[in-house]
Formats: C-alpha cells, structure tokens, sequence
C-alpha cells in the first residue's frame, strides 16, 4: 500500500495549507472543457485555470458522450457555464484501438460480451473533434448563447491548435 500511503500523505500535507474552501460552487469563469484523461494533460495548468473557474470533464479521447453531455448540460444549465473548449490531443491511445479490438481482448479475457459498448475510439483526430463539437452544438439541451470551439492540444509542446474556430450555438446549422 504504498501508493496510498504516499497520496494519503499528500493530501494531510494538502490541507495542511489549503485556504480556499469558501469558494462558491458555480465556475468563475463560466466556462466548461471537455477534455481526454490522459496523464500527460494538464488542462488547468495548460489554461491557465485557478481553483474555482472553470469545469473539466475528462472521460478516454474527451469524447461528447452521452455522459459527458449530460455533465455539461448540468454545468451550463445548473451551473451557469456559457463557453465550451473541447480539447482532444495528439498521440492519444483512442487511436489506437477499434471497438473490435477491444471488444474481442474482453472476450478473450474474462468472457465478458462488450458488444454493446462503443469505446469510442477514432481514426482522425481533428475530425474527432469536429464531430464532437457538432454534437454539443446539435444538442437542444443547450442555451443559445452557448459558445463552443475545437481544438488539438500538443503534447510535445503544450501548445493547443485551433480546429473549429467558437461558434455560437444560435447560430450553429446542426
Ligand atoms: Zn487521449
């Protein structure tokens, strides 16, 4: 157990000096990413974000799920968030796998049938992102003043590129 006694560790030392627990629940900046949960991003650090600004939904590739739609329709809707980034990034795993890959090494493995399950993998990622921004912006469940932009960060550079320049949702042909 010794990687929970480390992160155990880490967070007394963490509240040892944490002094931000009075910040309301609604992001300061009102605004929401959607973003991959790979371990080389750091969407706060990358965006420059402080404790409090902003949400960050990560699910594998930052993928518009159906849940992670159902986040940012609570963000925006509950939450007040008007401005979506969605972030995919270059070398992700999602990639690098197809839903029959994956769907077969489960079988392989433990029996298990993932045949309904869609990983949601992809082979281009600028399309990747493109197509996930068409569908938070085909959504009905979003205000109209919603802005949304796509865009590719770098993980060799930390540097985001910009694919689908924000748009607002008013004015989106979905
Ligand atoms: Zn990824």
């Amino acid at each position: 157990m010794a990687q929970l006694d480390a992160l155990l560790e880490a967070n007394r030392e963490y509240a040892q000096h944490f002094t931000q627990g009075d910040l309301p629940g609604p992001p300061a900046r009102r605004l929401a990413v959607l973003t991959c949960m790979d371990a080389r991003l750091d969407p706060q650090a990358f965006l420059g974000l402080a404790l409090g600004d902003a949400h960050v939904i990560r699910n594998a590739g930052g993928r518009a799920s159906d849940d992670a739609i159902r986040s940012l329709v609570i963000s925006s809707e509950l939450l007040g968030t008007r401005e979506f980034l969605v972030i995919h990034h270059t070398a992700c795993g999602m990639q690098s796998f197809t839903n029959d890959d994956l769907r077969h090494r489960l079988r392989e493995r433990y029996g298990a049938d993932a045949s309904g399950v869609d990983f949601l993998p992809f082979g281009d990622l600028a399309q990747s992102v493109r197509d996930d921004v068409r569908r938070i912006l085909a959504s009905p469940l979003f205000a109209p003043e919603s802005v949304i932009s796509g865009w590719i960060y770098d993980v060799r550079s930390g540097r985001l590129e910009q694919v689908v320049a924000p748009t607002p949702k008013a004015t989106a042909t979905a």
